[in-house]
């Protein structure tokens, strides 16, 4: 009888090169004739706001199937793997593994969700070992369970999309990627469904990593066919060692469940935060944009760094009393600042009316009036007119920001973002049956063939 095998690993990379995915994508290689994939590999985004991540906070899981012995073998294979390939000489790298045979406790489920947004210590993940259906594997210190834990508990339900990635041959790591770029402009432009592979606005190419690992390029899109096409459109100038398509939460908004007081927020959170403008925007050195918010229980400070470019001259036409809605995560107190959300996008709920005031025109003449000093009204200096009843003239300003949700721009994106083309999107009951993912993830791992 076949049974189903949930298996996921974290942290096993470190800035010096490897990566979760690429790790992963290896061992699809080595696994994939000896079980049944039912879902697509998972890339599972957590807490982008967690002190501890190397780069995306980015976490793998498989679901599989097969009989006892073949999933025996497969277990032995990830555990042998990680072990074998993780960065353990990085003491910041403390690879976890877990596997769930059959079903998903809903403690699992549970934590993961939490893991979207909170911070999770080690004993705390710890203590699923104890489920009948759950294993834990800790190497280092073993944090690594709390992604693994993370990944294994998001079945992906909701909203997810899809990213096609390529990896490069070892030979190349570290060097510069090498692609046609015009050839990337024309697979974005013939894939509507594929986003965020160009920031058109800053003349970036969004498809390739800069960093030392092994992703040669990442595509993402709605839709398998969409990204596959895109991919086939672009033209690689180096050789490509591997493909895999992963199913993921990256561009979902996935972290931003949960709402807070202002007095109830803590450091690493994924934060909601609704709040009236108390301080208006200002820049500091660097360029940062500065504003601070409140509601009934307290208030704090709100950032949109220089890295968000545009995002910050938007948010600049801010006024005291404007109501917003910050999506964000809690930087902890510092020697030079005291606790701050920072600004992963902003809805502006209302806005002041702000006023200028001017002197009124002259009756006779109608030409604008001079004051003729405090409480004795204007006087006309072209005909000597005077005017000891009339006020200033009230006028209203255009405001330079409207109601709506303001994000950075694209080069700014998390991988959690979701960019404004997808915000109506929702992905939730698009699935693929077992044989077109068996179908389709041959044809990914046999590339080369
Ligand atoms: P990459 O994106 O290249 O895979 P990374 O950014 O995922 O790297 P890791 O090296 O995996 O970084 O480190 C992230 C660590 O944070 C892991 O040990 C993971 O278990 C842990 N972690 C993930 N989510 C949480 C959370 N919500 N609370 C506490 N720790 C977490």
């Amino acid at each position: 009888m076949k049974k189903e095998l949930h298996i996921a690993f974290d942290d096993t990379d470190s800035l010096k090169g490897s990566c979760t995915t690429h790790l992963a994508t290896l061992i699809v290689h080595e696994i994939f004739d000896q079980v049944d994939f039912i879902d697509f590999p998972n890339l599972i985004r957590l807490n982008p706001n967690i002190p501890h991540k190397t780069r995306g906070n980015g976490a793998v899981a498989f679901r599989i199937e097969g009989d006892n012995s073949d999933l025996e073998v497969v277990r032995e294979v990830v555990i042998k793997t990680v072990k074998k390939m993780a960065r353990l000489e990085d003491e910041n790298t403390n690879p976890g593994i877990a596997f769930v045979s059959n079903t998903i406790p809903k403690e699992v489920k549970h934590l993961s969700k939490r893991a979207m947004w909170a911070v999770i210590s080690i004993p705390e993940a710890e203590e699923f070992n104890s489920l009948a259906n759950v294993e834990l594997i800790k190497l280092g210190n073993g944090r690594g369970i709390i992604g693994a834990l993370g990944a294994i508990g998001n079945p992906l339900e909701n909203d997810f999309t899809y990213e096609h990635l390529a990896y490069r041959m070892p030979k190349n790591f570290g060097t510069k990627r090498m692609i046609d770029r015009e050839s990337i402009l024309t697979a974005d432009k013939a894939t509507p469904l594929t986003f965020s592979n160009v920031d058109y606005k800053y003349n970036s190419i969004m498809i390739t990593p800069r960093g030392a690992d092994p992703v040669f390029s990442g595509i993402r899109g709605e839709t398998i066919d969409e990204v596959m096409k895109a991919w086939s459109l672009v033209k690689p100038l180096e050789e490509i060692s591997m493909l895999m398509v992963y199913r993921t939460n990256q561009h979902t908004n996935q972290h931003f469940v949960k709402e807070f007081p202002i007095n109830q927020l803590k450091p690493h959170l994924s934060v909601i935060v609704h709040g009236t403008i108390n301080k208006k925007p200002y820049y500091i050195e660097g360029s940062h944009l500065i504003f601070s918010i409140r509601d009934d229980t307290d208030e704090i400070d709100c950032a949109a760094y220089e890295p968000t470019k545009s995002f910050r001259g938007e948010l600049s036409n801010l006024a005291i009393g404007d109501n917003v809605t910050v999506f964000g995560g809690v930087r902890p107190t510092g020697e030079k600042h005291p606790m701050t959300i920072n600004i992963e996008r902003l809805r502006v709920n209302s806005l002041v009316k702000q006023f200028i005031y001017e002197n009124p025109f002259c009756d006779k003449c109608g030409a604008r009036l001079k004051s003729a000093g405090k409480n004795k009204g204007f006087k006309c200096q072209k005909c000597s007119a005077v005017y000891r009843e009339k006020k200033q003239l009230e006028k209203e300003l255009p405001r330079k920001i409207s109601l709506k949700e303001y994000l950075p721009p694209i080069i700014a994106h998390r991988h959690l973002t979701k960019p404004l083309e997808r915000m109506n999107r929702d992905n939730k009951n698009k699935r693929f049956r077992k044989s077109d993912i068996t179908k389709i993830m041959r044809m990914l791992v046999n590339f080369r063939k």
